[in-house]
């Protein structure tokens, strides 16, 4: 499929637009998705000075009236709060004939997403970094009343990136968005995993928007690290076909996996970076996917003969004692009976894991090739994420080697969505993987 193709079966998304100077075709493209004529623009005091301002300007000089714009002041840090999304909805109320365009990254575009839901209006997206894959991905993460909640709400109707824009972006968020964008090897494994296993088999017109351009993305970190305008662009065009394979499944399984599940879990126990802001996305996902790589090469590194399916029956919970395990491991969390119910869903009568894990052993050589035709090594993960700029070692991102392997266990309660986590526990190895994992010096370390 080509991006004419994806556009036209996205559910939200009408135009993707990337390239240097794209900020110039904003005019056009409002005159061509939007009859209002009026412009709110919303974007944080870096975003205003790297783009909004300049925006503004060839707006007014296309005809455009050019409302008073909501421009949030950063530093502090900007919140993804439910009460920044206020301050926007009340300027369209003010003005409801008015068109939002987003200028900025992950908290301006989500922000403005849900904002431009709850007026009932579409939006355009002006990317100011390749930082991570929620541009045309639909729902908002915001935190409302302390809790962190992902909103509903529909993608942009229209996103552009100029590179010449991406160029100045802060190299750490271009780090991050290779971060994302290179998740999406350890989700197309995940979605390899959960497809044998008949839990999700996969949607190959959809896997067809992503996989097998992975490796093109993903090809030159040291040129990305340098910021040059082409690796840039790459980087903007893989996470954005992502989010909108997202928009054509209907689901995130398109471009997430376990490595996700690391991610949210520290969001959610309010990790923060050692200066005290939230650690980005992407960078807590490229520690997400060398948990994730790591599991993979103990889960895979074993034959067939040591599946042990009698002992992996023997030791599956009954429910009361998985529901007692799961209050332990999630109960410190917020709103941790949902993890309850998801687990529920999960959970196997004996008679049935032992039948699956029967078929798993049966094609337990298929399934590891199909897996490793797809992902890279540890070490050419690590490698590649080092090159980009992103972290390689818990400890980059504050967090402690002995809290990232706790994550395994709580992770897999996280969601009802089959991956590598899953079929470790069932295979009854996860505890025994992660415990390889923290005795092996080659994980996990710088
Ligand atoms: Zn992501």
């Amino acid at each position: 499929m080509n991006l004419k193709q994806i556009l036209a079966k996205a559910k939200n998304t009408d135009n993707l637009v990337i390239g240097s100077g794209a900020l110039d075709e904003c005019g056009s493209l409002l005159n061509s998705y939007w009859d209002e004529n009026k412009v709110i623009i919303v974007a944080d005091t870096n975003t205003w000075k790297a783009a909004g301002e300049k925006l503004s300007v060839s707006l007014k000089s296309g005809g455009f009236e050019i409302l008073p714009p909501v421009i949030f002041t950063v530093p502090p840090f900007l919140l993804a709060d439910y009460e920044n999304v206020r301050s926007i909805t009340s300027e369209i109320d003010k003005h409801p004939d008015s068109v939002l365009v987003a200028v900025g990254s992950g908290t301006i575009n989500d922000l403005v997403k849900r904002a431009a839901f709850e007026t009932g209006k579409t939006y355009m997206c002006v990317g100011t970094a390749a930082s991570m894959d929620g541009y045309c991905s639909s729902g908002a993460a915001l935190s409302s009343e302390g809790r962190k909640q992902t909103m509903e709400c529909p993608a942009p109707r229209v996103i552009i990136a100029d590179t010449d824009i991406l160029e100045t972006a802060p190299p750490e968020s271009s780090a991050a968005g290779y971060g994302d964008l290179a998740s999406k090897l350890t989700a197309g494994a995940d979605w390899i995993i959960a497809d044998f296993t008949g839990d999700d088999p996969i949607d190959s017109s959809v896997w067809e928007i992503v996989q097998p351009r992975l490796e093109g993305w993903l090809s030159s970190p040291e040129k990305l690290a340098a910021a040059e305008p082409e690796a840039l662009s790459r980087i903007f065009e893989g996470l954005n076909f992502s989010g909108l394979a997202m928009q054509v499944l209907g689901r995130s399984r398109a471009a997430s996996g376990a490595e996700h599940l690391f991610s949210h879990i520290w969001e959610m126990s309010g990790h923060l970076g050692a200066d005290g802001n939230p650690v980005s996305h992407g960078f807590q996902v490229s520690i997400g996917i060398l948990c994730v790589t790591a599991l993979m090469e103990e889960v895979f590194s074993k034959g067939a003969e040591e599946i042990n399916i009698e002992k992996a029956v023997d030791i599956y919970p009954s429910w009361p004692k998985r529901a007692a395990e799961i209050e332990e491991l999630m109960g410190a969390l917020p709103s941790w009976e949902e993890y309850l119910a998801i687990c529920r869903k999960k959970h196997l009568e004996k008679d049935q894991l032992l039948r699956k894990l029967q078929r798993i052993k049966g094609g337990w050589e298929v399934l590891s090739s199909r897996v490793w035709s797809r992902l890279p090594s540890y070490r050419e993960m690590k490698n590649s994420l080092r090159t980009a700029g992103c972290p390689i070692s818990p400890e980059d991102i504050n967090l402690d080697r002995q809290t990232a392997i706790k994550t395994y266990a709580k992770a897999q309660c996280m969601r009802n969505r089959y991956t590598i986590l899953d079929l470790a526990y069932e295979i009854g190895i996860l505890n025994d993987c992660a415990m390889g994992i923290q005795s092996n010096s080659e994980y996990l370390y710088r």
